[in-house]
């Protein structure tokens, strides 16, 4: 045993922080909404982040696998074999960024193996010595990361406060060759926005670039499903909009809308593109036919907003504190072990919700995070505000 590791995981299991791997089975009985099989018992899936319930729909898997050629391995193949730079490119990989593309309509976009190594692979590459990156504190780990592994300046701004980006930009700009603001769209752990009419008004008053991560808004917002930018009309402005397959796409991947000769930037630069074995034939298939899919799923994306208004709208009524504005609806509990024990006690109730402690989220600050799907009917998650209430602390700072 190393008495280093083994005294840190004590420290993390008496302040109720040791995370576990817990093998969860995905039920996906049809008509069952999204739930696991955990323990003996069915549970409503409350935490995971397939927002149009496509990643449990067996029709629509069965769907693909009759349409797919099994004895096309350019389709069906398991296997790339190497990085895109050296013979991991296909055909279907320049398709489906061709696709992206013309859907975003962006001059081009790139694939990425996830949104992790999106983050982590552009950043660095487009932004070094000389540059600043201006972050919201609240960007995923993955940006932190990004920043980290970049040579650039990085100065974090408080969540959402424009008036301290605004403060930043003034002060540093002119020192700067290349200023890029980051931000998500949809925040993962607050299910709040971002301002983007302010980021673009900032990001156009100092001449700096957007870098914008969509991961929770993609399959959710806009008429297509495009995400937030298509829905406020401002596709065009962003210079950098990363997107995830990993969410309500139900897949594994990643891609960035930006210009062509970024592109070639990256394909030259970004280390988690180069070094990396390419995505299989297999995945790249399924994530053009899920995209495509996606496109059309407005009725779904109606019904996620109306069910979860609903929801939000009833925690607010109990006075629950920060519910956000979108389909991500966190409850605050403050204290990491009492999220731990209640999520014990919501399993009870049939409702799977995994506690979200530091460091994902600040000090003192743990909470659920209900992921509400399109999959979902109101009948399933009527019951959670009458569950929660003794539980979460409430607008005034009370539990
Ligand atoms: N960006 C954001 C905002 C995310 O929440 C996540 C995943 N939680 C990622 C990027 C990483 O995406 P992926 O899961 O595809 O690696």
């Amino acid at each position: 045993m190393n008495i280093k590791y083994e005294k840190k995981l004590n420290e993390l299991r008496r302040k109720g922080r040791l995370r576990e791997l817990v093998p969860f089975q995905q039920a996906g009985l049809p008509g069952s909404g999204p739930s696991v099989r955990y323990k003996g018992r069915s549970l409503l899936n409350l935490s995971s982040n397939d927002y149009l319930g496509l990643g449990q729909d067996e029709a629509f898997r069965q769907q693909f696998l009759t349409d797919l050629d099994v004895t096309d391995s350019t389709k069906s193949g398991f296997a790339a074999a190497s990085s895109r730079l050296l013979t991991g490119d296909s055909p279907l990989a320049h398709h489906l960024e061709d696709e992206i593309a013309r859907v975003y309509n962006s001059e081009s976009a790139l694939i990425f193996n996830s949104g992790y190594h999106a983050n982590i692979g552009i950043l660095p590459a487009l932004f070094g010595r000389g540059d600043l990156i201006l972050s919201d504190k609240l960007n995923h780990a993955s940006i932190h990361d990004g920043l980290q592994l970049s040579r650039a300046d990085c100065k974090r701004f408080r969540h959402g406060d424009y008036e301290q980006l605004w403060g930043m930009l003034r002060k540093y700009r002119k020192q700067y060759q290349q200023v890029v603001i980051v931000s998500e769209s949809v925040f993962s752990m607050d299910g709040d926005e971002a301002d983007l009419d302010r980021l673009l008004e900032l990001k156009y008053e100092f001449d700096a670039s957007l870098y914008l991560d969509e991961a929770h808004a993609l399959g959710v917002y806009g008429r297509q499903g495009l995400g937030k930018a298509e829905k406020k009309g401002l596709l065009q402005d962003v210079d950098f909009l990363v997107g995830t397959f990993g969410k309500a796409l139900a897949s594994v991947g990643a891609f960035v809308c930006c210009s062509g000769e970024i592109r070639d930037y990256l394909v030259n630069h970004s280390r988690s593109l180069m070094y990396t074995t390419a995505l299989p034939p297999v995945i790249l298939h399924w994530n053009l036919y899920v995209f495509q899919h996606m496109l059309t799923m407005n009725r779904e994306r109606r019904h996620l907003q109306q069910i979860s208004t609903q929801l939000r709208r009833e925690f607010a009524e109990k006075e629950f504190a920060n519910l956000g504005t979108t389909h991500i609806i966190p409850v605050l509990v403050g204290d990491d072990r009492r999220v731990l024990e209640q999520s014990g006690r919501m399993q009870e109730h049939g409702f799977l919700v995994l506690p979200v402690r530091p460091p994902t989220v600040p000090e003192g600050t743990a909470r659920f995070r209900f992921s509400i799907c399109a999959n979902m009917q109101w009948e399933d998650i009527q019951q959670l505000p009458s569950c929660m209430a003794g539980i979460a602390v409430g607008a005034n700072g009370e539990k």
